[in-house]
């Protein structure tokens, strides 16, 4: 049997993500918008006929416009909920600006977002703008174009909440998942304070996701690991870990979850308070991966 390509199989012009293990997730694209190498990566704006405009970087799919909010709900709301008042939220990466988005619908909130390359946070904006509702222009938003670890290296404390939006460990992100990292956002945060960090996929790449959370642990009393769906994402089930200091994520109530979402008038399309409790129950492998 001949070896066929992929577009011979399914025809037209095919995204495919190849991961590891013999494994490779495709979109259908129907127009390929804009390309360019910035200084830290390539960047692409797909078109794609199931998700809406995508954005990729070095070949990995980050975020679509028609599935954002299933990660960006997930990473944002259980940690800004699990601290009882979030206001100093600093976010690393993020650079589509749907993170951002969702921290500002806190109206106590006061983001600072680090963000490596400039040309992701430009292209997401003139491209997928959807995905961050004018957030970068909102004058609560402070936006910083740096490299995030230098940044929590070189910098005072006192945050409530870090979000670690980052791309996958390769590249400008590996640091973001090694120990010192994390002894570094432990100084930056309040006594109090609350990290998240999206950690892969436990299905597709379990030994990264392993060795991040044992990374967490380290440093971190309260580690948990909880999960989600994100249908673009290779495997679609994906995993985010807390680190807390003080704060459990569960120890936060159903009521005052649903009390908090309403005082701010969040809308949610995946988030809920049932889903924040439900997120952490592991299933027996995942649990096994992080034993
Ligand atoms: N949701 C995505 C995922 O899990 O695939 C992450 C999306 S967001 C676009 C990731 C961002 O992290 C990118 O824009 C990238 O430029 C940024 N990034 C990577 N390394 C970084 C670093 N060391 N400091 C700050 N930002 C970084």
């Amino acid at each position: 049997m001949t070896e066929m390509a992929p577009a011979d199989v399914f025809g037209g012009d095919w995204h495919f993500e190849i991961e590891r293990e013999g494994f490779a997730q495709g979109v259908r694209v129907l127009e390929r918008i804009f390309r360019v190498t910035t200084p830290f990566q390539t960047l692409e704006i797909f078109d794609t006929k199931t998700f809406g405009r995508a954005l990729v970087l070095d070949d990995a799919l980050q975020t679509t416009e028609r599935d954002e909010f299933t990660y960006h709900e997930m990473i944002v709301h259980v940690s800004m909920m699990t601290h009882p008042t979030p206001r100093r939220v600093l976010i690393i990466g993020g650079g589509d600006g749907g993170t951002l988005r969702r921290v500002l619908e806190y109206a106590s909130a006061e983001p600072v977002q680090v963000e490596i390359d400039r040309a992701v946070i430009d292209a997401c904006k003139r491209y997928i703008p959807s995905i961050s509702a004018g957030s970068f222009d909102n004058p609560r938003a402070q936006v910083v174009i740096g490299d995030g670890v230098e940044h929590m290296h070189a910098n005072a404390g006192g945050f409530d909440v870090v979000i670690v939006d980052s791309t996958d460990p390769v590249g400008p992100a590996v640091q973001l998942f090694a120990t010192p990292f994390y002894q570094s956002v432990a100084r930056s945060l309040a006594d109090d304070g609350i990290v998240v960090a999206q950690s892969s996929s436990p299905l597709i790449m379990a030994e990264a996701m392993r060795q991040q959370v044992t990374n967490m642990r380290e440093v971190f009393p309260i580690v948990h690991t909880y999960l989600g769906l994100v249908p673009a994402y290779p495997g679609g089930l994906w995993s985010y870990t807390i680190g807390s200091k003080r704060y459990e994520p569960l120890g936060v109530s159903p009521e005052t979850i649903a009390e908090r979402l309403a005082r701010d008038r969040i809308q949610t399309r995946y988030y809920t308070p049932e889903v924040h409790r439900g997120a952490f129950p592991l299933p027996p492998f995942v649990a096994d991966i992080l034993a």
